[in-house]
């Protein structure tokens, strides 16, 4: 997603930002069903790694995708490896990154409820 209200859609689902922060991601389930139908993951953990997945893009506030790690935008053999042995992970800008979209929604939901 390269602005507010544009869908992005990778391999397992897709996301939207509506107003500039994350608004909405969806998984598609037939596709989290193949991963797992690979036998190298459990359905659980195609689902959590494809929920992270989009839930990066939307606090990322991108649609691009890395070369390795679950941000990667198609999973190959390796990476369901990874995420099997739960080291499917952001590299480490990205997981700043996110934390630091996260610590600005934090003060932003306090701000919003001291001023009710
Ligand atoms: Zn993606």
């Amino acid at each position: 997603m390269n602005r507010a209200g544009r869908v992005r859609q990778s391999g397992e689902g897709r996301s939207r930002r509506a107003d500039g922060r994350g608004s909405m991601a969806s998984i598609f389930h037939y596709r989290v069903k193949e991963l797992a139908e690979r036998g190298m993951v459990s359905h659980c953990q195609a689902l959590g790694h494809a929920m992270a997945h989009e839930i990066g893009h939307l606090l990322l506030g991108t649609a691009e995708h890395s070369s390795r790690g679950i941000m990667r935008a198609r999973w190959e053999r390796e990476d369901l490896r990874d995420a099997a042995r739960r080291c499917l992970v952001f590299d480490p800008q990205q997981a700043e990154r996110i934390r630091r979209e996260v610590d600005v929604r934090r003060s932003v939901a306090l701000n919003s409820q001291t001023q009710r």
